[in-house]
């Protein structure tokens, strides 16, 4: 077994961190490719709500534009606004507001705004009335998850409502909308079916009123890959932009022809032995059964590890694989490495990988998923500020895709975020 030097990161470039992600670029946008060719015609707008799903919006949203998504999406204003900020022009559609919220900004950023009420529409055309701008909105319909959208029974007041902004110059209407509720699940997929057709359905009444945009849209990244009706004019692409399945039961990242573009690796803080009997971790939910070798790993739920991993959370080591010992604690956590010649190698300062692309043996965030009896969505976006996002690829070292990189590959929006 070889271990990485203990000083210092490969190549002595890059400062010793105790725990980083490294976000590999070109796997965004090698995995916009894929989605592009799925898409089969459709364009692709790639989601970059929840900072990139925990990767880095800006540096995402760089990526996936460079790999041939045309739009990007988000859930909050203040989202399409940083990357307003950090100069991307490409489309961006924001799909949550709430009553009372400012649109100004929006409007006046040319941020497209989704709308499942009347009360929307109107909000954005009085913000397109202050910026002598025209809104551009879509018109949400639910056509089964029961969460956004206008219900049919809704539908013909807000796309009359969106007639009449419409027809005054206030807004225009780019397209129709809804999201899909278990495209994932391929025992769902009569829902997925009846979805598509009630959108259909609603564009036909939308229509019947003068409504007829230039694009409809449904399929999440489930959708784009397994369901060809939901493909329509574009398609929302989150979670497999970041190389992770988003059907485990239809397959696996690899066999999707998608790279998981997030590691969260970090350094052994300490090694040391002790003897058979001890109690490990607060409380002593583990205790060892052999003398051995314990190792730290400074990570916990301060930086998003679930406290649900204690005990079963996944961790790689010198191409073997070990569990957490005991409770996950805020910052660090525990591994019980054995006595074995393996074990003996192990010295502070090596390197771990909770999770990342599953090459040499080590565990994925979808194995951390299934550990901890969540998605892996979760899991990569639940990663916190604390950890600092370190980007590689040859985008990352593209000075115009990545201009707040700093030297030590750190990224400035990372170690400052927010
Ligand atoms: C998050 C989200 C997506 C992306 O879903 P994935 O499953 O990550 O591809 C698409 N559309 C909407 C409305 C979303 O909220």
């Amino acid at each position: 077994m070889t271990h990485e030097p203990t000083t210092s990161a490969p190549g002595g470039a890059q400062p010793v961190l105790p725990a980083w992600a490294e976000v590999d670029l070109d796997a965004i946008a090698a995995n916009t490719r894929v989605l592009r060719e799925s898409a089969d015609g459709a364009a692709v707008m790639a989601v970059v709500k929840a900072d990139g799903y925990g990767h880095g919006a800006v540096q995402v949203a760089r990526a996936a534009l460079a790999g041939g998504a045309t739009w990007l999406g988000v859930a909050h204003l203040a989202e399409a606004l940083e990357l307003r900020a950090a100069g991307i022009s490409a489309p961006v559609l924001a799909w949550l507001v709430v009553p009372g919220q400012d649109l100004t900004a929006a409007v006046a950023a040319d941020v497209d705004v989704s709308a499942s009420a009347p009360q929307t529409v109107e909000a954005l055309a009085v913000a397109a009335r202050r910026t002598g701008r025209t809104a551009r909105v879509h018109l949400k319909v639910d056509t089964g998850l029961s969460r956004g959208g206008a219900t049919a029974h809704d539908w013909p007041d807000l796309v009359r409502a969106a007639a009449r902004a419409q027809a005054e110059g206030a807004l225009e209407v780019v397209g129709l909308w809804s999201h899909l509720a278990s495209a994932d699940d391929p025992a769902q997929d009569g829902l997925t079916r009846l979805q598509a057709e009630r959108l259909a359905e609603a564009a036909d009444v939308a229509g019947r009123h003068g409504v007829r945009p230039p694009l409809r849209h449904l399929a999440n990244s489930a959708g784009t890959l397994a369901h060809p009706a939901t493909r329509l004019d574009l398609v929302r692409a989150g979670i497999a932009v970041y190389g992770v399945s988003p059907a485990p039961q239809r397959g696996s990242a690899a066999d999707l022809g998608l790279v998981p573009a997030m590691s969260l690796r970090a350094r052994l803080a300490l090694v040391k032995d002790v003897d058979a009997g001890e109690g490990v971790s607060y409380g002593h939910a583990y205790t060892t059964s052999a003398p051995t070798r314990l190792a730290l790993v400074p990570v916990g739920y301060g930086d998003g590890v679930p406290r649900h991993a204690s005990d079963v959370g996944p961790v790689g080591l010198g191409g073997r694989r070990y569990r957490i010992a005991g409770r996950v604690c805020m910052d660090q956590v525990v591994l019980d490495l054995g006595e074995d010649a393996d074990a003996r190698a192990a010295r502070a300062g090596d390197e771990v990988e909770l999770f990342g692309t599953g090459a040499g043996g080590a565990p994925t965030a979808q194995d951390w998923a299934d550990a901890v009896g969540t998605i892996a969505y979760e899991i990569v976006t639940r990663l916190g500020a604390r950890v600092p996002r370190r980007y590689v690829g040859a985008l990352a070292h593209d000075h115009a895709l990545a201009p707040d990189a700093v030297p030590g590959g750190v990224s400035a929006t990372a170690v400052g975020r927010r």
